[in-house]
């Protein structure tokens, strides 16, 4: 018999998770926009509409401290972060666009260095995925392999149902101990009937086909035509939730200061700037290619994924229209 869970017991769990001390971070509204963010009570969950920008944060900040310095009586002591102080969290109300990001970036986290601050994180974290029930225009996740109704990444599924409250599935054994814990919140329900999922524009994509355009054509006439608006704000890598790029920059004084890590993105002009003055994508289309390449090209032959879950954030953020599923659409016809 399904497990369901009501709105008001939903919000109960959140203030019973925040009173142990648990981080719980979820949807909630700012000012004319919802953001994930850190909740400070059960009632600040607001699952309307889809986070303006992803959930990665949960995982990796848009700017997080890795060390500081110090120089005292002539010696400079180093500080090292204390990952163990990181809270234990419960990302909660993660679209399945959302919720799927994380196995994606695991491997890139993971692969020639362990990125202890992201694993770390990820450790600590219970993902509370939510089925999509409320799409737009700009959605395409089933066109990349997902669905607004994937587990993937979560581990613990709500479905919303007609009436009000949720269908509660455990996907994970953090998924199964988090119900466990909180079992008096979620009720045996027999009858219950699932709301109508969100329909993505896009259904389908043959991304096969797209990857063998892309393996062939480095040097295309179509990066111009296609690229040739984009302004290079990075609004698209800000907001994506399998956008992964950062740089590390010290901040400071000669006496006292620290190390920063914070996000980066290709489309900026000086991304690959060279300290020598040489930029080897010195035009706004080579750096839009290597953000479609990187996505639907080089993540694949690396790690057999492709870098984008199909949320369409980028599409409603870019402020001159460029819209990645008709161009790989496009691509997929080619
Ligand atoms: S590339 Fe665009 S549509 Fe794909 S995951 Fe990133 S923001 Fe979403
Ligand atoms: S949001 Fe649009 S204009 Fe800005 S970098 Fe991305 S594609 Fe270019």
């Amino acid at each position: 018999m399904p497990k369901t869970i009501t709105n008001q017991n939903l919000q109960l769990l959140i203030d019973t998770l925040l009173q142990a001390g648990t981080r719980v971070v979820g949807p909630k509204r700012a000012d004319t926009m919802v953001l994930y963010a850190p909740l400070t009570t059960g009632e600040e969950l607001d699952l309307t509409e889809l986070p303006r920008r992803s959930a990665k944060e949960t995982f990796f900040p848009l700017c997080e401290e890795i060390l500081s310095y110090e120089k005292k009586d002539g010696k400079t002591c180093v500080t090292d972060v204390d990952l163990g102080k990181l809270p234990e969290t419960v990302l909660i109300g993660a679209r399945p666009c959302d919720s799927a990001a994380p196995g994606i970036l695991d491997a890139v986290f993971s692969w020639d260095y362990n990125d202890e601050f992201y694993l770390e994180r990820r450790k600590k974290t219970v993902i509370v995925g939510l089925a999509c029930t409320r799409g737009d225009d700009a959605c395409f996740c089933t066109a990349v392999g997902y669905a607004p109704d994937t587990k993937q990444g979560s581990d613990l599924f709500l479905t919303p149902v007609e009436g009000g409250g949720f269908v509660a599935e455990a996907v994970t054994d953090k998924g199964t101990t988090l119900l466990a814990k909180h079992a008096g919140l979620f009720q045996d329900q027999a009858a219950v009937s699932p709301l109508p999922l969100a329909q993505p524009q896009l259904a389908t994509l043959d991304l096969a086909r797209i990857k063998e355009w892309l393996d062939h054509n480095f040097e295309s006439d179509f990066w111009k035509e296609i690229a040739v608006r984009c302004v290079g704000c990075g609004a698209c890598a800000f907001i994506c939730p399998a956008c992964h790029c950062f740089d590390i920059n010290d901040e400071g004084t000669e006496g006292k200061g620290c190390r920063r890590k914070h996000w980066d993105a290709c489309g900026f002009a000086k991304f690959t700037n060279h300290a020598s003055g040489h930029n080897p994508r010195d035009v706004q289309p080579q750096r839009y290619r290597n953000r479609i390449m990187h996505k639907f090209k080089y993540y694949d032959d690396k790690f057999g994924k492709t870098l984008c879950t199909g949320c369409g954030r980028c599409i409603r953020a870019c402020p001159v229209g460029i819209d990645i599923a008709a161009i790989i659409e496009e691509i997929g016809k080619k």
